[in-house]
């Protein structure tokens, strides 16, 4: 089946079709700027060839006008018609406790996509505006909703919940969420898998180490606990965010910088996290390469990142009772095996060893550790489109 998989932010669109008879990307391109001066569209040819122009897009229709025209351009497109297409699939990054699972968009669908926004405001009304565009424009193919939050709602409440006034659960939902979902549900099936084992019956750790980082401890193909929390700010060290604080760090900064919640909240999001450690940049290669030319502060950044994960992959095995495979996933989880090397080596305790050759060849999906005692080290690209476009066969087909 050929699945056109959607990604909409408040003022982009990222697009893919995938045929998933071989999971193959046909096309795949961004919409950026959308409703802002300059607005502007990128996409891959087929002969992979990549082509920007300025394009006015006033709003998301316009925007999926845009990506239909190029799917089906007689020269450059990859299908004749939308006919060739057989469904959509949007990515939605929060579902809060109502989406448990992927579902077929319908109205009611939208209203309660809507109604959990509060909890996503900067994600889920670009996510609602998408899906509305393309239902109108693609009226005759089923929509799907992918939701980044369900693969963690298998999470018992001791897992989820705040050690905070109950009645704010009941009162606004405030609870442990998780993000990154179909990451971590598509690398830890592809871990079982690998290892040639049933997932019902395997402890997997698996860190999804990007810009936006987070790591889940996942028994028997269902997740435990997650490192992220009510919003993708909890947990690991970041790019640009900090990952867990003392929550009076906030009041301490807003008094001695005169600055309101909001404000500080904005800091440790965008400002925080190995940004604002280094004072370099958010990017690894930026603090790998500072870190060589003898950066004091980009090592001891490194060794507090590293460390981070470390002690989440401790504590999850401890969640778990155990721990089979730990899989590293994400741009630097894929890429980097500095950070890879570092954060193994808090784990021999474990009675796991990493194998520096396997380690430092590439970033293809692989078995990093040596043969013995203690739990399987793994190297396992993401897909997040091809999950989506998958999730998205299995309720259409
Ligand atoms: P996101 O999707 O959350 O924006 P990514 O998964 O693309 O983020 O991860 C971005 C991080 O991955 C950056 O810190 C970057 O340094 C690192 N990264 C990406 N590609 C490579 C690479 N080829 N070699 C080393 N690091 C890489």
């Amino acid at each position: 089946m050929k699945v056109l998989v959607i990604n909409c932010g408040s003022s982009s669109l990222k697009y893919q079709l995938i045929d998933t008879d071989n999971d193959t990307v046909l096309a795949k391109g961004l919409c950026e700027r959308i409703g802002i001066d300059g607005s502007n569209f990128e996409y891959k040819t087929d002969d992979g060839k990549k082509i920007s122009r300025l394009t006015e897009m006033k709003d998301h229709k316009d925007a999926v006008s845009v990506v239909i025209s190029a799917l089906t351009d007689a020269d450059t497109g990859v299908v004749r018609s939308l006919d060739e297409v057989d469904a959509v699939g949007h990515r939605v990054v929060h579902g809060g406790e109502h989406f448990k699972k992927a579902v077929v968009v319908d109205d009611e669908v939208i209203k309660a996509i809507e109604d959990v926004s509060d909890l996503a405001p900067l994600h889920n009304p670009g996510a609602i505006t998408g899906i509305r565009a393309c239902r109108d424009l693609m009226p005759s193919l089923p929509h799907v909703a992918v939701f980044d939050t369900a693969f963690h709602q298998t999470m018992e409440q001791e897992a989820y919940l705040y050690a905070i006034p109950y009645e704010y659960y009941e009162k606004y939902k405030i609870r442990r969420y998780g993000f990154h979902g179909t990451s971590h549900e598509y690398v830890s099936d592809r871990t079982a898998k690998i290892l040639g084992r049933d997932k019902t019956q395997l402890k997997t750790i698996v860190c999804h180490l990007g810009n936006g980082a987070s790591i889940s401890a996942v028994k028997n193909g269902k997740c435990v606990d997650t490192s992220m929390g009510l919003t993708p700010l909890e947990g690991l060290i970041m790019g640009t965010r900090s990952g867990d604080i003392d929550p009076a760090v906030i009041t301490y900064i807003m008094e001695k910088e005169n600055l309101t919640g909001k404000e500080v909240i904005d800091i440790l999001n965008k400002k925080s996290g190995v940004l604002g450690m280094t004072g370099i940049s958010s990017d690894f290669r930026d603090i790998l390469k500072a870190v060589n030319e003898g950066n004091e502060r980009a090592k001891m950044t490194l060794k507090a990142y590293s460390l981070r994960v470390a002690k989440y992959i401790g504590a999850y095995a401890a969640a778990m009772n155990g721990v089979d495979a730990i899989s590293f996933t994400a741009g630097i989880g894929e890429n980097n095996s500095v950070v890879r090397k570092m954060i193994c080596e808090h784990l021999t305790f474990l009675g796991t060893r990493i194998d520096d050759e396997k380690n430092e060849s590439g970033s293809d999906e692989r078995i990093i550790s040596k043969e013995g005692p203690g739990p399987v080290i793994l190297v396992v690209p993401t897909n997040e489109e091809l999950s989506i476009a998958m999730q998205t066969v299995e309720l259409v087909k």
